[in-house]
Protein backbone atom coordinates (compact mmCIF):
# COMPACT_ATOMS: atom_id res chain seq x y z
CA UNK A 1 0.00 0.00 0.00
CA UNK A 2 1.39 3.24 -0.71
CA UNK A 3 -0.28 6.84 -0.35
CA UNK A 4 -1.38 6.69 -4.30
CA UNK A 5 -2.86 3.24 -4.25
CA UNK A 6 -6.52 4.78 -4.02
CA UNK A 7 -6.51 6.97 -6.70
CA UNK A 8 -4.60 3.87 -8.97
CA UNK A 9 -7.78 1.61 -7.67
CA UNK A 10 -10.29 4.06 -8.27
CA UNK A 11 -8.90 4.76 -12.23
CA UNK A 12 -8.28 0.85 -12.90
CA UNK A 13 -12.17 0.09 -11.34
CA UNK A 14 -13.42 3.34 -13.86
CA UNK A 15 -11.45 1.94 -16.75
CA UNK A 16 -12.80 -1.54 -16.16
CA UNK A 17 -16.26 0.40 -16.73
CA UNK A 18 -15.51 0.79 -20.09
CA UNK A 19 -16.77 4.00 -20.63
CA UNK A 20 -13.36 5.46 -21.66
CA UNK A 21 -13.78 3.54 -24.73
CA UNK A 22 -16.33 5.54 -26.77
CA UNK A 23 -14.92 7.86 -29.46
CA UNK A 24 -17.38 10.13 -28.72
CA UNK A 25 -15.95 10.27 -24.57
CA UNK A 26 -12.17 10.66 -26.21
CA UNK A 27 -13.16 13.26 -28.00
CA UNK A 28 -15.12 15.12 -25.55
CA UNK A 29 -12.52 14.68 -22.98
CA UNK A 30 -9.24 16.06 -25.46
CA UNK A 31 -11.94 19.61 -25.83
CA UNK A 32 -12.65 19.99 -22.60
CA UNK A 33 -8.34 19.57 -21.90
CA UNK A 34 -8.36 22.48 -24.29
CA UNK A 35 -10.25 24.48 -23.11
CA UNK A 36 -9.68 24.09 -19.40
CA UNK A 37 -6.12 25.10 -20.84
CA UNK A 38 -7.36 28.38 -22.52
CA UNK A 39 -9.44 29.67 -19.68
CA UNK A 40 -6.13 29.56 -17.51
CA UNK A 41 -3.82 30.63 -20.20
CA UNK A 42 -2.85 34.21 -18.30
CA UNK A 43 -2.30 32.37 -15.12
CA UNK A 44 -0.39 30.38 -16.66
CA UNK A 45 2.10 32.61 -18.25
CA UNK A 46 2.74 34.19 -15.04
CA UNK A 47 3.62 30.48 -13.84
CA UNK A 48 6.10 29.99 -16.14
CA UNK A 49 7.56 32.90 -15.73
CA UNK A 50 7.71 33.13 -11.82
CA UNK A 51 9.33 29.30 -12.44
CA UNK A 52 11.74 30.20 -14.71
CA UNK A 53 11.47 33.67 -16.28
CA UNK A 54 10.11 32.53 -19.53
CA UNK A 55 8.46 34.97 -21.55
CA UNK A 56 4.74 35.09 -23.35
CA UNK A 57 6.24 34.52 -26.92
CA UNK A 58 8.17 31.48 -25.70
CA UNK A 59 5.40 30.29 -23.68
CA UNK A 60 3.05 30.51 -27.04
CA UNK A 61 5.25 29.07 -29.31
CA UNK A 62 6.80 25.97 -27.07
CA UNK A 63 4.11 24.81 -25.29
CA UNK A 64 0.57 26.37 -25.72
CA UNK A 65 1.10 26.62 -29.81
CA UNK A 66 2.15 23.37 -29.65
CA UNK A 67 0.05 21.73 -27.32
CA UNK A 68 -3.02 22.94 -28.61
CA UNK A 69 -2.11 21.79 -32.32
CA UNK A 70 -1.52 18.45 -30.60
CA UNK A 71 -4.87 18.33 -29.36
CA UNK A 72 -6.80 19.90 -32.53
CA UNK A 73 -4.96 17.20 -34.74
CA UNK A 74 -5.67 14.37 -32.04
CA UNK A 75 -9.87 15.40 -31.96
CA UNK A 76 -9.35 15.09 -36.36
CA UNK A 77 -7.39 12.35 -36.96
CA UNK A 78 -8.59 9.75 -33.72
CA UNK A 79 -11.53 8.51 -35.44
CA UNK A 80 -8.75 7.40 -38.51
CA UNK A 81 -6.59 5.84 -35.90
CA UNK A 82 -8.95 4.21 -33.42
CA UNK A 83 -10.26 2.12 -36.37
CA UNK A 84 -9.90 -1.53 -37.19
CA UNK A 85 -7.12 -1.62 -40.07
CA UNK A 86 -7.18 -4.56 -42.41
CA UNK A 87 -3.98 -6.16 -42.81
CA UNK A 88 -3.54 -8.70 -45.66
CA UNK A 89 -3.86 -12.33 -44.99
CA UNK A 90 -1.48 -15.31 -46.30
CA UNK A 91 -2.43 -18.07 -48.48
CA UNK A 92 -2.32 -20.29 -45.43
CA UNK A 93 -4.80 -18.88 -43.82
CA UNK A 94 -7.24 -17.93 -47.00
CA UNK A 95 -10.20 -17.60 -47.20
CA UNK A 96 -10.06 -15.34 -43.92
CA UNK A 97 -9.74 -11.81 -43.23
CA UNK A 98 -6.76 -10.37 -40.72
CA UNK A 99 -7.05 -7.17 -38.49
CA UNK A 100 -5.91 -5.25 -36.04
CA UNK A 101 -7.62 -3.67 -33.43
CA UNK A 102 -6.29 -0.52 -30.92
CA UNK A 103 -7.33 -1.29 -27.72
CA UNK A 104 -6.61 1.28 -24.75
CA UNK A 105 -4.31 -0.07 -22.30
CA UNK A 106 -5.72 0.68 -18.96
CA UNK A 107 -3.96 2.86 -16.45
CA UNK A 108 -1.24 5.04 -17.26
CA UNK A 109 1.25 6.79 -15.34
CA UNK A 110 2.70 9.69 -17.12
CA UNK A 111 6.15 11.19 -15.67
CA UNK A 112 7.11 14.75 -16.65
CA UNK A 113 10.25 16.82 -17.11
CA UNK A 114 10.88 20.41 -16.12
CA UNK A 115 11.93 22.41 -18.94
CA UNK A 116 8.80 22.64 -21.61
CA UNK A 117 6.77 21.93 -18.38
CA UNK A 118 2.86 22.10 -19.77
CA UNK A 119 4.32 20.85 -23.43
CA UNK A 120 6.25 17.58 -21.61
CA UNK A 121 3.46 17.21 -19.19
CA UNK A 122 0.03 17.02 -21.33
CA UNK A 123 1.62 16.13 -24.46
CA UNK A 124 1.74 13.15 -23.37
CA UNK A 125 -1.64 12.77 -21.32
CA UNK A 126 -3.53 14.39 -24.71
CA UNK A 127 -2.04 10.69 -26.63
CA UNK A 128 -2.95 8.61 -23.54
CA UNK A 129 -6.75 10.08 -23.01
CA UNK A 130 -7.51 9.83 -26.75
CA UNK A 131 -6.52 6.59 -27.07
CA UNK A 132 -8.92 5.60 -23.98
CA UNK A 133 -7.14 5.29 -21.08
CA UNK A 134 -7.14 6.87 -17.50
CA UNK A 135 -3.84 8.90 -16.30
CA UNK A 136 -2.47 10.29 -13.59
CA UNK A 137 0.52 12.98 -13.99
CA UNK A 138 3.09 13.25 -11.97
CA UNK A 139 5.09 16.84 -13.39
CA UNK A 140 8.70 17.92 -12.25
CA UNK A 141 8.49 19.51 -9.23
CA UNK A 142 11.53 21.92 -10.19
CA UNK A 143 8.82 24.40 -11.61
CA UNK A 144 6.38 24.60 -8.39
CA UNK A 145 4.31 27.31 -9.88
CA UNK A 146 3.68 25.29 -13.16
CA UNK A 147 2.80 21.90 -11.26
CA UNK A 148 0.56 23.86 -8.91
CA UNK A 149 -1.26 25.38 -12.05
CA UNK A 150 -1.65 22.21 -13.85
CA UNK A 151 -2.93 20.08 -10.72
CA UNK A 152 -5.35 22.40 -9.94
CA UNK A 153 -6.76 22.35 -13.61
CA UNK A 154 -7.15 18.76 -13.47
CA UNK A 155 -9.13 18.74 -10.28
CA UNK A 156 -11.18 21.53 -11.19
CA UNK A 157 -12.07 19.82 -14.47
CA UNK A 158 -11.84 16.39 -14.88
CA UNK A 159 -13.02 13.11 -12.32
CA UNK A 160 -10.01 11.93 -10.61
CA UNK A 161 -11.39 8.17 -12.11
CA UNK A 162 -9.64 9.44 -15.21
CA UNK A 163 -7.34 11.87 -15.02
CA UNK A 164 -5.62 12.86 -11.85
CA UNK A 165 -2.35 15.08 -10.70
CA UNK A 166 0.06 13.69 -8.50
CA UNK A 167 2.54 16.85 -7.01
CA UNK A 168 5.96 15.82 -5.57
CA UNK A 169 9.70 14.63 -6.30
CA UNK A 170 11.55 11.26 -5.86
CA UNK A 171 10.00 10.10 -2.66
CA UNK A 172 6.56 10.63 -4.17
CA UNK A 173 7.38 9.46 -7.70
CA UNK A 174 9.18 6.17 -5.92
CA UNK A 175 6.38 5.52 -3.93
CA UNK A 176 4.03 6.18 -7.35
CA UNK A 177 6.32 3.47 -9.71
CA UNK A 178 5.14 0.49 -6.80
CA UNK A 179 2.40 0.92 -8.16
CA UNK A 180 1.18 -1.41 -10.82
CA UNK A 181 0.60 0.53 -13.99
CA UNK A 182 -0.51 -0.21 -17.49
CA UNK A 183 2.14 2.21 -19.28
CA UNK A 184 4.47 4.37 -17.81
CA UNK A 185 5.30 7.25 -20.10
CA UNK A 186 9.13 9.13 -18.86
CA UNK A 187 10.53 12.51 -20.21
CA UNK A 188 13.72 12.53 -18.38
CA UNK A 189 17.32 12.23 -17.85
CA UNK A 190 18.70 8.62 -18.68
CA UNK A 191 19.74 8.12 -14.99
CA UNK A 192 16.32 8.83 -13.42
CA UNK A 193 14.80 6.52 -16.56
CA UNK A 194 17.03 3.72 -15.74
CA UNK A 195 15.42 3.58 -12.66
CA UNK A 196 11.77 4.26 -14.05
CA UNK A 197 12.56 0.94 -16.53
CA UNK A 198 13.49 -1.06 -13.62
CA UNK A 199 10.60 -0.27 -11.87
CA UNK A 200 8.42 -1.10 -14.51
CA UNK A 201 9.54 -4.44 -15.64
CA UNK A 202 9.19 -5.57 -12.16
CA UNK A 203 5.56 -5.11 -12.97
CA UNK A 204 6.04 -6.19 -16.72
CA UNK A 205 4.79 -2.79 -17.08
CA UNK A 206 5.59 -1.24 -21.08
CA UNK A 207 7.33 2.12 -21.38
CA UNK A 208 8.08 5.10 -23.02
CA UNK A 209 11.38 6.69 -22.20
CA UNK A 210 11.95 10.17 -23.39
CA UNK A 211 15.25 10.80 -22.50
CA UNK A 212 18.64 13.23 -23.28
CA UNK A 213 21.87 13.26 -24.25
CA UNK A 214 24.32 15.12 -26.34
CA UNK A 215 23.38 15.81 -30.01
CA UNK A 216 25.52 17.28 -32.24
CA UNK A 217 25.38 19.68 -34.45
CA UNK A 218 27.70 19.00 -37.94
CA UNK A 219 28.26 21.95 -40.05
CA UNK A 220 30.44 20.90 -43.09
CA UNK A 221 32.40 23.14 -45.59
CA UNK A 222 30.28 23.88 -47.96
CA UNK A 223 27.12 25.15 -45.43
CA UNK A 224 25.70 28.12 -46.05
CA UNK A 225 27.38 29.42 -43.09
CA UNK A 226 25.05 32.82 -42.35
CA UNK A 227 22.24 30.40 -42.40
CA UNK A 228 23.52 27.74 -40.73
CA UNK A 229 24.75 30.05 -37.58
CA UNK A 230 21.38 31.57 -37.01
CA UNK A 231 19.73 27.93 -37.31
CA UNK A 232 22.04 26.83 -34.63
CA UNK A 233 21.82 29.78 -32.29
CA UNK A 234 18.17 29.82 -32.15
CA UNK A 235 17.91 25.71 -31.57
CA UNK A 236 21.13 26.35 -29.11
CA UNK A 237 19.58 29.02 -26.62
CA UNK A 238 16.28 28.79 -26.81
CA UNK A 239 15.21 28.16 -23.52
CA UNK A 240 18.43 29.33 -22.30
CA UNK A 241 19.89 25.83 -23.82
CA UNK A 242 17.35 23.93 -21.40
CA UNK A 243 15.79 21.80 -24.26
CA UNK A 244 16.71 18.10 -24.70
CA UNK A 245 17.25 18.73 -28.37
CA UNK A 246 19.34 21.63 -28.38
CA UNK A 247 22.49 21.42 -30.27
CA UNK A 248 24.86 20.03 -27.49
CA UNK A 249 27.96 20.42 -29.38
CA UNK A 250 29.50 21.58 -32.89
CA UNK A 251 31.62 20.28 -34.93
CA UNK A 252 32.59 21.99 -37.82
CA UNK A 253 35.16 21.74 -41.01
CA UNK A 254 38.12 23.36 -39.58
CA UNK A 255 38.35 25.21 -42.98
CA UNK A 256 35.44 27.38 -41.99
CA UNK A 257 35.71 27.33 -38.51
CA UNK A 258 36.53 30.79 -37.61
CA UNK A 259 33.98 32.30 -40.11
CA UNK A 260 31.55 30.00 -38.64
CA UNK A 261 32.51 31.10 -35.28
CA UNK A 262 31.99 34.73 -36.28
CA UNK A 263 28.46 34.18 -37.78
CA UNK A 264 27.59 32.76 -34.35
CA UNK A 265 28.87 35.49 -32.77
CA UNK A 266 27.26 38.16 -34.77
CA UNK A 267 23.91 36.13 -34.72
CA UNK A 268 24.11 36.20 -30.61
CA UNK A 269 24.67 39.98 -31.11
CA UNK A 270 21.53 40.87 -33.06
CA UNK A 271 19.48 38.21 -30.83
CA UNK A 272 20.42 40.43 -27.65
CA UNK A 273 19.38 37.70 -25.21
CA UNK A 274 18.58 38.51 -21.99
CA UNK A 275 15.72 38.45 -19.35
CA UNK A 276 14.32 41.90 -20.01
CA UNK A 277 14.15 41.20 -23.40
CA UNK A 278 11.90 38.37 -22.86
CA UNK A 279 13.76 35.78 -24.73
CA UNK A 280 16.06 34.28 -22.01
CA UNK A 281 14.61 32.25 -19.27
CA UNK A 282 16.89 31.94 -16.15
CA UNK A 283 18.36 28.22 -14.96
CA UNK A 284 16.25 26.68 -13.60
CA UNK A 285 17.47 26.17 -10.46
CA UNK A 286 20.92 26.86 -8.24
CA UNK A 287 22.29 23.38 -8.73
CA UNK A 288 22.15 23.50 -12.33
CA UNK A 289 23.50 26.82 -12.37
CA UNK A 290 26.71 25.42 -10.53
CA UNK A 291 26.98 22.89 -12.49
CA UNK A 292 26.71 24.78 -15.68
CA UNK A 293 29.00 27.26 -14.10
CA UNK A 294 31.69 24.54 -13.87
CA UNK A 295 31.76 23.47 -17.17
CA UNK A 296 32.50 26.75 -18.58
CA UNK A 297 36.82 26.49 -19.01
CA UNK A 298 36.91 30.52 -19.02
CA UNK A 299 40.69 29.95 -21.48
CA UNK A 300 38.31 28.46 -24.32
CA UNK A 301 35.57 31.32 -24.15
CA UNK A 302 35.47 32.83 -27.50
CA UNK A 303 31.69 34.35 -26.45
CA UNK A 304 29.76 35.10 -23.43
CA UNK A 305 31.05 33.18 -20.34
CA UNK A 306 29.40 35.21 -17.90
CA UNK A 307 27.50 33.83 -14.84
CA UNK A 308 25.56 36.13 -12.37
CA UNK A 309 24.50 33.90 -9.50
CA UNK A 310 21.97 36.72 -8.22
CA UNK A 311 19.31 35.92 -11.03
CA UNK A 312 20.70 32.31 -12.19
CA UNK A 313 21.65 33.54 -15.62
CA UNK A 314 24.34 32.59 -18.08
CA UNK A 315 25.02 34.34 -20.84
CA UNK A 316 24.85 32.28 -24.10
CA UNK A 317 28.75 30.94 -24.32
CA UNK A 318 30.53 29.43 -27.08
CA UNK A 319 33.91 27.54 -26.56
CA UNK A 320 36.46 27.22 -28.90
CA UNK A 321 39.04 24.47 -29.56
CA UNK A 322 37.15 21.64 -26.97
CA UNK A 323 38.11 18.44 -27.35
CA UNK A 324 36.10 14.74 -26.28
CA UNK A 325 38.31 14.58 -23.14
CA UNK A 326 36.80 18.41 -21.85
CA UNK A 327 34.30 18.03 -18.83
CA UNK A 328 32.27 19.95 -21.10
CA UNK A 329 31.76 17.08 -23.66
CA UNK A 330 31.64 14.41 -20.68
CA UNK A 331 28.05 15.17 -19.85
CA UNK A 332 24.57 16.60 -21.29
CA UNK A 333 25.30 20.61 -20.98
CA UNK A 334 21.49 21.29 -20.83
CA UNK A 335 22.43 25.18 -20.79
CA UNK A 336 23.17 27.84 -22.94
CA UNK A 337 27.14 26.57 -23.31
CA UNK A 338 28.16 25.70 -27.02
CA UNK A 339 31.17 23.91 -27.54
CA UNK A 340 32.91 23.86 -30.71
CA UNK A 341 35.02 21.21 -32.09
CA UNK A 342 36.94 21.26 -35.88
CA UNK A 343 37.41 18.58 -37.59
CA UNK A 344 39.80 17.98 -41.13
CA UNK A 345 37.90 15.11 -41.92
CA UNK A 346 34.77 14.05 -41.76
CA UNK A 347 35.31 10.67 -40.89
CA UNK A 348 36.81 12.38 -37.75
CA UNK A 349 33.19 14.15 -36.71
CA UNK A 350 31.22 10.52 -37.64
CA UNK A 351 33.92 9.07 -34.92
CA UNK A 352 33.26 11.86 -32.45
CA UNK A 353 29.57 11.06 -32.74
CA UNK A 354 30.00 7.35 -32.43
CA UNK A 355 32.01 7.51 -29.31
CA UNK A 356 29.55 8.90 -27.24
CA UNK A 357 25.63 7.39 -26.48
CA UNK A 358 23.59 7.67 -29.54
CA UNK A 359 22.15 11.30 -28.71
CA UNK A 360 18.53 12.23 -29.12
CA UNK A 361 18.76 14.32 -32.04
CA UNK A 362 21.07 15.64 -34.78
CA UNK A 363 21.85 18.20 -37.05
CA UNK A 364 23.59 18.32 -40.08
CA UNK A 365 24.42 20.88 -42.39
CA UNK A 366 25.32 20.60 -45.75
CA UNK A 367 24.57 21.34 -49.46
CA UNK A 368 26.02 18.18 -50.37
CA UNK A 369 23.65 15.54 -50.82
CA UNK A 370 26.05 12.55 -50.95
CA UNK A 371 27.71 14.04 -47.94
CA UNK A 372 24.38 14.41 -46.47
CA UNK A 373 23.26 10.79 -47.23
CA UNK A 374 26.49 9.40 -45.42
CA UNK A 375 26.18 10.76 -42.40
CA UNK A 376 22.31 9.97 -42.15
CA UNK A 377 23.40 6.37 -43.01
CA UNK A 378 26.75 6.06 -40.64
CA UNK A 379 25.25 7.88 -37.34
CA UNK A 380 22.65 6.51 -35.24
CA UNK A 381 20.01 9.05 -33.07
CA UNK A 382 16.69 9.60 -32.25
CA UNK A 383 15.36 12.24 -35.03
CA UNK A 384 16.93 15.24 -36.51
CA UNK A 385 17.04 17.61 -39.02
CA UNK A 386 18.91 19.06 -42.22
CA UNK A 387 19.68 22.35 -42.21
CA UNK A 388 18.07 23.41 -39.17
CA UNK A 389 17.60 22.73 -35.62
CA UNK A 390 15.06 21.54 -33.03
CA UNK A 391 12.41 21.94 -36.10
CA UNK A 392 11.44 18.13 -36.71
CA UNK A 393 9.55 18.01 -33.20
CA UNK A 394 6.65 19.94 -34.49
CA UNK A 395 5.92 17.84 -37.52
CA UNK A 396 3.64 15.60 -36.09
CA UNK A 397 4.10 13.28 -38.82
CA UNK A 398 7.67 12.51 -37.27
CA UNK A 399 7.49 10.34 -34.73
CA UNK A 400 9.80 11.64 -31.76
CA UNK A 401 11.61 9.78 -29.80
CA UNK A 402 15.26 8.76 -28.86
CA UNK A 403 17.67 4.92 -29.60
CA UNK A 404 19.88 3.68 -27.26
CA UNK A 405 20.71 5.74 -24.47
CA UNK A 406 18.33 8.47 -25.33
CA UNK A 407 15.06 6.76 -25.03
CA UNK A 408 12.77 3.84 -25.75
CA UNK A 409 9.70 4.37 -27.94
CA UNK A 410 8.17 7.56 -29.82
CA UNK A 411 5.37 9.42 -29.34
CA UNK A 412 3.53 12.57 -31.38
CA UNK A 413 0.58 12.55 -33.39
CA UNK A 414 0.04 8.59 -34.63
CA UNK A 415 2.67 7.76 -32.91
CA UNK A 416 1.40 9.04 -29.50
CA UNK A 417 -2.03 7.14 -30.04
CA UNK A 418 -0.39 3.72 -30.54
CA UNK A 419 2.28 4.26 -27.71
CA UNK A 420 -0.92 3.76 -25.08
CA UNK A 421 -2.48 1.57 -27.40
CA UNK A 422 -2.63 -2.29 -28.23
CA UNK A 423 -2.38 -3.26 -31.68
CA UNK A 424 -4.89 -6.91 -30.89
CA UNK A 425 -4.17 -8.92 -33.87
CA UNK A 426 -6.80 -11.07 -34.68
CA UNK A 427 -7.36 -13.77 -37.75
CA UNK A 428 -10.86 -14.28 -38.61
CA UNK A 429 -11.94 -17.33 -40.33
CA UNK A 430 -15.56 -18.68 -42.11
CA UNK A 431 -16.39 -22.34 -41.34
CA UNK A 432 -17.31 -23.44 -45.00
CA UNK A 433 -13.47 -24.24 -45.87
CA UNK A 434 -11.99 -27.40 -43.99
CA UNK A 435 -9.09 -28.70 -45.57
CA UNK A 436 -7.64 -31.94 -43.54
CA UNK A 437 -4.21 -31.68 -44.24
CA UNK A 438 -3.05 -29.98 -40.70
CA UNK A 439 -5.32 -32.50 -38.83
CA UNK A 440 -3.90 -36.06 -37.98
CA UNK A 441 -3.09 -38.64 -39.12
CA UNK A 442 -0.46 -37.15 -40.80
CA UNK A 443 0.80 -38.29 -44.14
CA UNK A 444 3.72 -37.34 -46.80
CA UNK A 445 0.58 -36.39 -49.14
CA UNK A 446 -0.50 -33.90 -46.40
CA UNK A 447 2.89 -33.00 -45.92
CA UNK A 448 3.48 -31.95 -49.67
CA UNK A 449 0.14 -29.31 -49.08
CA UNK A 450 1.89 -27.88 -46.14
CA UNK A 451 5.26 -27.78 -47.58
CA UNK A 452 3.19 -25.86 -51.14
CA UNK A 453 1.80 -23.42 -48.39
CA UNK A 454 4.23 -22.36 -46.54
CA UNK A 455 6.98 -22.34 -48.63
P1 LIG B 1 15.05 14.26 -14.28
O1 LIG B 1 15.34 12.89 -14.79
O2 LIG B 1 15.88 14.79 -13.17
O3 LIG B 1 13.53 14.35 -13.77
C1 LIG B 1 12.44 13.90 -14.53
C2 LIG B 1 11.34 13.42 -13.61
O4 LIG B 1 11.81 12.35 -12.81
C3 LIG B 1 10.82 14.49 -12.66
O5 LIG B 1 9.40 14.44 -12.64
C4 LIG B 1 11.41 14.09 -11.32
O6 LIG B 1 10.58 14.42 -10.23
C5 LIG B 1 11.55 12.60 -11.44
N1 LIG B 1 12.70 12.07 -10.67
C6 LIG B 1 13.88 12.68 -10.44
N2 LIG B 1 14.71 11.88 -9.73
C7 LIG B 1 14.03 10.74 -9.49
C8 LIG B 1 14.33 9.52 -8.81
N3 LIG B 1 15.51 9.32 -8.21
N4 LIG B 1 13.38 8.55 -8.78
C9 LIG B 1 12.18 8.74 -9.39
N5 LIG B 1 11.85 9.86 -10.04
C10 LIG B 1 12.75 10.86 -10.09
O7 LIG B 1 15.09 15.20 -15.58
P2 LIG B 1 14.87 16.77 -15.67
O8 LIG B 1 15.99 17.48 -14.97
O9 LIG B 1 13.47 17.11 -15.33
O10 LIG B 1 15.04 16.99 -17.24
C11 LIG B 1 16.29 17.03 -17.85
C12 LIG B 1 16.56 15.76 -18.63
O11 LIG B 1 15.41 15.36 -19.35
C13 LIG B 1 17.63 15.97 -19.70
O12 LIG B 1 18.41 14.80 -19.79
C14 LIG B 1 16.84 16.16 -20.98
O13 LIG B 1 17.53 15.88 -22.15
C15 LIG B 1 15.71 15.21 -20.74
N6 LIG B 1 14.54 15.60 -21.51
C16 LIG B 1 14.12 14.79 -22.50
C17 LIG B 1 13.03 15.17 -23.28
C18 LIG B 1 12.53 14.31 -24.40
O14 LIG B 1 11.45 14.60 -24.89
N7 LIG B 1 13.24 13.30 -24.81
C19 LIG B 1 12.39 16.36 -23.00
C20 LIG B 1 12.84 17.15 -21.95
C21 LIG B 1 13.92 16.77 -21.20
Amino acid sequence: MTRFTSIVQKQRDFFSKDATRPLAFRIDVLRRLKSAIQKRESQWYAAIAADFGKSRFDTYTTEFGLLYGDIDETIKELPRWSRRRRVRTNLANLPGRSYLIPEPLGVCLVIGAWNYPYLLSLSPVVAALAAGNTAILKPSELPAATSQAMREMVAAEFEPELFSVVEGGVSETTELLEERFDKIFFTGSPAVGRIVYMAAAKQMTPVTLELGGKSPAIVAKDSQLQHAAKRIVWGKFLNAGQTCVAPDYLLVDRSVQDELLEQLRRCIERFQYKVENNNYPRIINERNFRRLADLIDPAKVVVGGMCDESSYTISPTILRDVTLDDRVMQEEIFGPILPVIGYSDVDEAIAAVRSLPKPLACYIFTHDTVLRDRLLGRLSFGGGAVNDTLMHLSNNNLPFGGVGNSGIGSYHGEAGFRAFSHNKSVLDKPFWFEPDFKYPPYSERKLKWIKWLLG
